[in-house]
């Protein structure tokens, strides 16, 4: 998709920080991060939106959404458990999709937010 951002940026065309890659997705940072932690997981392959997506693409969203808890422990917001403290750290993952859903760049897309509270200007 030629006037894409997200294309140009799995095409490397535009810089990003990217944090991960494999064939088929790519994460990089957030431009304007919402939270200490703020990573964006793309399909290199070009959809639109959730919306978009069909059985055949189950595959697909499964990685993306696996890979949240993988980038959240590298980014020290991993889910943990233990005896001591109970319940820490945790992270949101989020689909925006349409106007209603607030998506601004129409290129499929998951947010991975997390790090220490308060966050800018979300519950
Ligand atoms: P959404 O509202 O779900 O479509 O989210 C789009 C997200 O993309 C926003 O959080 C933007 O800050 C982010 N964004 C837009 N352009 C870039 C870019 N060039 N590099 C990294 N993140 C971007
Ligand atoms: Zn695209």
């Amino acid at each position: 998709m030629d006037n894409c951002i997200f294309c140009k940026i799995a095409a490397k065309i535009m810089p990003s920080e990217i944090v991960y890659e494999d064939d088929t997705l790519l994460a990089f940072k957030d431009i304007n991060p919402a939270a200490p932690v703020h990573l964006l997981v793309i399909p290199k392959q070009h959809i639109g939106t959730l919306s978009d997506c069909g059985s055949a693409d189950a595959g697909l969203l499964a990685q993306m959404l696996l890979l949240a808890p993988k980038l959240a422990k590298e980014f020290g917001c991993a889910l943990t458990n233990d005896a001591n403290n109970g319940l820490t750290g945790g992270y949101r993952t989020m689909i925006n999709t349409g106007p209603d859903g607030g998506q601004e760049v129409y290129h499929l897309h998951l947010h991975v937010i997390g790090g220490p509270r308060p966050w800018r200007g979300r519950r």
